[in-house]
């Protein structure tokens, strides 16, 4: 047989063997080009790729003929649209999302649209963006008014919720929900004042939650806890093994934090692990050693010293390690999306409770007052939901926290006429104008495209509570200073695929519940969090489904981490949803087949969320010149109203999460009063 064919057919059985023809849904999009898996449509789509169709007006509207949109179903106004249970490509990463953005991006987009189409509708407020940042723009704006403006919001997206997003599967009678981006929700008495009368509008209490409703030793109880996956490809052998180190993320979640075998595991560590006899030493020495490797240093000098250092440097260069100590550590801080050569020494130890530092003496940090992280079983898809209870009546029925778990959101309701608030979808705003000739005089004008519409509206004002790279492209009128201000921010590329899985019991069997896979394909993987809401119970027994959640870090160690996220970004978009459904059936294939996991028939769906534009930027002194030597940071200059527009979303914070987008739009709405 000639080799190609033989080596063909090897790659076929393969496949067989993973599932590859297993029947789950399977949509597929390649850098905005919707394609059903066949082959002959992705050589279509890498064709439009190369440029001819990206210079269409709104091209996803009209898939080629033999092609698949990868949205298809009802419309946003019929009862039947209920976007988190869709499956294949999600988060921002299917094309119906992100193609108008990147056409603008591309200078393409106004070359063949039409003549914007004007809306017989005046608004009070436009909200460009419905994450939480928007959505609670709306909710402050419309506080301050007692819920009589006239507000809307637009979103790219098929859902409400920005990074903040509920995946749902159905099995039989089991309704399975994950968060498709973020993930926890920190609260307390550090909240600020804005963030304490919102989350106590929607009856979240965090820290009354994180005390109730995480059952931490769920899994520990049933002798399961962190594990470490090492490859064949980069250790020689495929191997799980119990972690005998600390949980360093998700701690809030687990106990004990130690193993209470701990010893016993790090003695069957230094047997099995398969790296070479002085690496297992190394590592252990590295765990277990309290010596000062900043001797002669007062804390401030190692304070500064580690803050200005990488981690990874720390490990080579003043602890000595060998360089696969660091290979072994690699993944364990992309919970953060940074690498460990992207990671200073201080946030490795004070932020991850990495190893090395023991030793140096450096002052625990003190915790003032009551704080708390907690975990919606959805994420803070949560908050975002509630927040859309409180804004359009009737579009999630019930009233209490616990109730909205296991209720659907009825979209049907959220763009009707004669809300006070309306939530718009599937609208990318192309172009926002001040303007002078809105019929209340000085206002604003908003054009968005939606399917293949190009439509303009009139509002009194309008809160930007999108990305800030994109502001640049939409708002042409802004000064040069502010557009560069603005394009510091280079968001990470996230990916969060959840594998809905029909039980656990190989997962149970191996004794793992978080494993961590350095320079697998999926550097992290975290079984459901043991966290019950209302009626939705955390899967229970290991014989019922669950939830898998893996994730990939995209470092490229060397370059500077904008550049990181740029590659990484690229890598994302390229990457086809078989590739990524292939590379997770072979990883747990791999890692738990010696425990009778089955890739053909354990995995039910797989739903790939890709965050090209992930997590905010946020500044280190390894990249920030100003932290090192001082100077404004640029989200101060870069969220300066102008005209009758003023700019929220965790972005203006100048770091990221979902408190801090709450505290965005309640500042973006006070300075709208003083426009
Ligand atoms: C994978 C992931 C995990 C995370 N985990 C956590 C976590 O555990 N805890 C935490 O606190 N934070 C987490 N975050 C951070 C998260 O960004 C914030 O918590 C918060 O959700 C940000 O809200 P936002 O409204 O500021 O921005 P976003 O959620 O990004 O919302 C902005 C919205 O504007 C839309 N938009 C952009 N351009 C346009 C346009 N031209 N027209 C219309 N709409 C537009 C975007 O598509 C988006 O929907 C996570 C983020 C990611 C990606």
């Amino acid at each position: 047989m000639r080799r190609d064919i033989f080596e063909e057919c090897v790659s076929l059985i393969d496949d067989m063997k993973l599932g590859m023809h297993a029947s789950i849904k399977r949509v597929d999009n390649v850098d905005g080009f919707a394609y059903a898996g066949d082959s002959a449509d992705a050589v279509a789509a890498l064709d439009q790729k190369a440029g001819k169709a990206s210079k269409a007006y709104c091209p996803y509207a009209r898939p080629a003929a033999g092609q698949t949109a990868d949205v298809t179903g009802p419309a946003p106004d019929s009862a039947g649209y209920y976007p988190p249970e869709l499956t294949g490509m999600r988060g921002s990463g299917y094309s119906r999302g992100y193609t108008a953005g990147h056409s603008l991006r591309d200078g393409h987009f106004f070359d063949t649209a039409p003549v914007p189409s004007a809306v017989d509708e005046l608004y009070d407020l436009v909200i460009v963006g419905g994450g939480i940042s928007g959505l609670s723009a709306a909710y402050f704006y419309q506080k301050q008014h007692g819920f009589t403006k006239k507000v809307l919001v637009l979103d790219n997206h098929d859902d409400f919720g920005g990074h903040a997003k509920r995946n749902e599967f159905k099995h039989g009678t089991d309704v399975r929900v994950s968060n498709g981006g973020a993930y926890d929700l920190a609260g307390g008495s550090r909240s600020s004042a804005a963030q304490k009368e919102l989350f106590g509008d929607l009856g979240i209490d965090v820290i009354a939650l994180a005390e109730q409703n995480i059952d931490r030793r769920f899994y520990s109880s049933r002798g399961m806890g962190q594990g470490v996956f090492f490859d064949k490809e980069t250790f020689g052998e495929d191997r799980l093994l119990k972690d005998p180190a600390p949980w360093t993320d998700f701690k809030f979640a687990y106990e004990p934090l130690v193993p209470d075998n701990a010893e016993e595991l790090w003695q069957r560590f230094l047997g099995e692990a398969p790296m070479p006899e002085h690496v297992r030493q190394d590592v252990y020495r590295l765990y277990h050693d309290k010596k000062d490797y900043l001797a002669g240093l007062s804390i401030a000098e190692k304070t500064t010293k580690l803050d200005r250092m990488s981690y990874q440097d720390y490990l080579l260069k003043v602890v000595g390690c060998d360089p696969m100590v660091c290979t072994y550590l690699r993944d364990r801080t992309f919970g953060s999306g940074r690498g460990m050569d992207a990671t200073t020494a201080l946030a490795a130890q004070s932020r991850f409770g990495l190893p090395g530092f023991e030793g140096l003496g450096l002052p625990k940090r003190q915790v003032t007052g009551k704080s708390a992280t907690f975990h919606f079983p959805e994420g803070n898809a949560t908050v975002a939901r509630l927040l859309v209870r409180k804004l359009v009546p009737g579009s999630l029925p019930g009233s209490t926290l616990a109730d909205s778990m296991t209720t659907r959101v009825n979209y049907a309701t959220l763009d009707r006429a004669g809300n006070g608030t309306r939530i718009r979808l599937n609208s990318t705003v192309v172009n926002v104008l001040n303007v002078t000739d809105t019929p209340g005089g000085k206002g604003v004008r908003v054009t968005y495209q939606q399917d293949d519409h190009l439509l303009s509206i009139n509002a009194r004002q309008c809160v930007l509570a999108c990305w800030f790279h994109i502001i640049p492209y939409i708002c042409p009128e802004m000064s040069e200073e502010q557009r560069v201000a603005l394009n510091y921010n280079v968001h990470t590329p996230n990916l969060w695929v959840n594998v809905w899985l029909r039980n656990w019991t190989a997962f149970h069997k191996a004794g793992v519940t978080l494993v961590n896979a350095p320079k697998s394909y999926f550097a992290s993987l975290i079984l459901e969090v043991p966290v019950s809401v209302g009626d939705y119970k955390h899967s229970q027994r290991p014989e019922d489904p669950i939830v898998l959640s893996m994730l990939r870090g995209y470092g490229k160690p060397g370059l500077h981490i904008k550049d990181q996220f740029r590659l990484g970004r690229i890598e994302m978009y390229e990457t086809s949803f078989e590739t990524y459904e292939r590379e997770t059936r072979k990883q747990l294939g791999a890692m738990l087949g010696p425990y009778g996991f089955d890739p053909v028939k354990d995995i039910l769906g797989i739903t790939v969320n890709r965050w090209g534009h992930g997590y905010s930027y946020w500044y280190s002194p390894l990249y920030d010149e100003f932290m090192v030597n001082g100077g404004e940071p640029p989200h101060l200059r870069a969220r300066q109203p102008f005209g009758q527009i003023t700019i929220a979303n965790t972005d203006s914070g100048g770091t990221d999460s979902t408190p801090l987008a709450v505290d965005m739009a309640h500042r973006a709405v006070a300075e709208l009063a003083s426009l």
